[in-house]
């Protein structure tokens, strides 16, 4: 298996799988502890709920108490009790004691105000009459030993809210029928109320609301406008099922609170593996790259191997005939002649290039950055390298608008150059043709380098400029070569402050665009 491979399945089994299970386990817990959380709170406001209830149903209880204990005594005692009933509950507005559910006259009313007239009997005895069903089964609960309190439907007149409270009392001689007309608003503002004062303890917001108009009448918070399906929880106020209670938290929600926390360690979380994830990637890239370099040093000694021993086999060989006397005639002489020193001339600029890189890469290299006209350096190169490219036989171009002036080191530029022109002539198969040119852009001089060789893959193209890196397939990617050139090349302008690019397609040739900064 290919080394950098194995390095990405290593770095992905010890770190990123395992990272990414934890994450995992970690978010699908996260809902499950909102849950729990939130489960035992919403157990918690049914318990404050219910105790509200609770305690409403224990004050009518206590009411009803009050009127069945003065029903069994005198007659004028119990109107007393009931006036003291009234008296100090003002949320009740009348009370009344049934002897028998059919006659009119058995009905006894208790009220502070005294004008009462014969519709208000005959409203109350429609009333019991139109629920005589509840009524009976009030009677079958108490004669088992169960008191219950029933609201009713009532028809009387202007108080078509008040809500009407049946129950069953233990009467002198037999069970009687008694009720209450209470003023719901009253009873919640007097007794619910204060009630829902104490257990909200400046966490909660308790509100009463009347079902069918869907608003509050009564809350803990001054100017409390939500409605009932704001409140975490509502559940129906027992003593007057038309009536709901409402409890919430006070500021935030808990599920805000909740949810803010999860999102915070969801965030985290997340944020983590990102970070994780980046750092894999870029140990990954580290690696690789060393991994790279590694094969490619290893490719470079044997590059450099095979190209030193061509050159040094011509060299012995002719020389060894030479020496021999196996030479004809003096041309055949003349001919090894220019061979060995063709190949001597080669070595030695194996050794110099590789001596020039590792002079450059270790900073010995010092440039003198000067004004050079790029038209006459460029020129003269070409002079020089006329011959050997004509040998070659390659036709070459030089275009140039107008004198460019640039800040660049003369040595290193002829370098430069020599390299490029170097691989334009060692990449180019058939189409022998080599076209220079130059361009002034706003702060550059740029220097064109186009050949119609083989050109480079866009694969290769990001690693050309890399030490030792040679393109390893394709025919003349086997020739002679050390990785270095481009390398070197590329060292060079950075160090004058310039850039080199490269722009390719395969099969139709290469341009190398140099930058060099443009001399004011
Ligand atoms: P070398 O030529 O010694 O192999 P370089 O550093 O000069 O090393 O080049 C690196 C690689 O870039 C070469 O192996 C070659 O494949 C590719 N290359 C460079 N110049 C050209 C070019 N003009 N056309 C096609 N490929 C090129």
């Amino acid at each position: 298996m290919n080394p950098t491979k194995r390095i990405a399945i290593i770095l992905t089994v010890i770190f990123l799988i395992p990272a990414l299970f934890f994450s995992v386990y970690e978010i699908s817990s996260l809902n499950k502890d909102e849950e729990m959380i939130e489960d035992i709170y919403q157990k918690q406001l049914e318990a404050i709920l219910f105790s509200v209830n609770q305690y409403s149903d224990d004050a009518v209880n206590s009411w009803v108490s009050k009127i069945e204990l003065g029903n069994n005594i005198k007659e004028n005692k119990n109107s007393s009790a009931l006036h003291n009933l009234l008296m100090l509950n003002s949320s009740i507005h009348l009370a009344f004691i049934v002897d028998t559910l059919n006659e009119k006259s058995n009905i006894h009313i208790f009220s502070l105000d005294s004008t009462q007239t014969d519709s208000l009997y005959s409203s109350i005895q429609e009333s019991l009459q139109q629920n005589t069903l509840t009524l009976q089964q009030l009677i079958k609960y108490k004669k088992s030993g169960f008191r219950k309190t029933e609201v009713i439907k009532h028809n009387l007149k202007h108080v078509e809210y008040f809500q009407m409270l049946t129950f069953v009392i233990e009467g002198p001689q037999h069970l009687q029928i008694a009720g209450l007309l209470i003023n719901p608003q009253i009873f919640i503002e007097d007794i619910v109320g204060p009630r829902l004062q104490t257990v909200s303890k400046d966490q909660f917001i308790l509100s009463v609301f009347n079902k069918s108009s869907n608003t509050p009448i009564y809350s803990t918070q001054i100017n409390d406008t939500v409605s009932v399906n704001t409140s975490v929880l509502a559940k129906d106020l027992w003593i007057f099922p038309d009536y709901s209670l409402g409890i919430r938290r006070k500021g935030t929600s808990l599920k805000q609170l909740v949810r803010e926390r999860t999102n915070t360690n969801l965030t985290l979380l997340i944020g983590l593996d990102v970070v994780l994830i980046v750092a894999l990637l870029l140990a990954f890239r580290s690696v690789k790259r060393e991994v790279q370099l590694a094969q490619n040093k290893s490719d470079f000694v044997s590059n450099v191997s095979h190209e030193i021993r061509t050159p040094l086999a011509l060299i012995s060989m002719f020389a060894e005939t030479l020496e021999m006397g196996r030479a004809k005639s003096e041309e055949k002489k003349q001919e090894y002649y220019t061979i060995i020193n063709k190949e001597a001339h080669r070595l030695s600029g194996i050794v110099n290039k590789i001596l020039n890189f590792s002079q450059t890469e270790a900073g010995k290299k010092t440039l003198h950055i000067e004004t050079v006209l790029l038209n006459q350096e460029i020129s003269e190169v070409l002079k020089t390298y006329d011959f050997h490219l004509k040998n070659k036989g390659f036709e070459y171009s030089f275009h140039q608008s107008a004198d460019l002036y640039v800040k660049a080191d003369k040595e290193a530029l002829i370098e430069i150059i020599i390299n490029l022109i170097d691989n334009a002539i060692k990449y180019s198969a058939e189409k022998k043709r080599i076209e220079i040119s130059l361009e002034t852009q706003e702060n550059a001089g740029l220097i064109y380098i186009r050949d119609h060789g083989v050109g480079i893959r866009k694969a290769d193209q990001n690693h050309i400029f890399d030490k030792f890196y040679r393109v390893s397939s394709g025919d003349l990617a086997k020739s002679q070569g050390t990785g270095l050139g481009l390398s070197l090349v590329k060292q060079l302008i950075e160090k004058q402050n310039g850039k080199i690019s490269v722009t390719s397609a395969v099969g139709q040739g290469s341009t190398f665009i140099v930058h060099f900064p443009l001399a004011r």
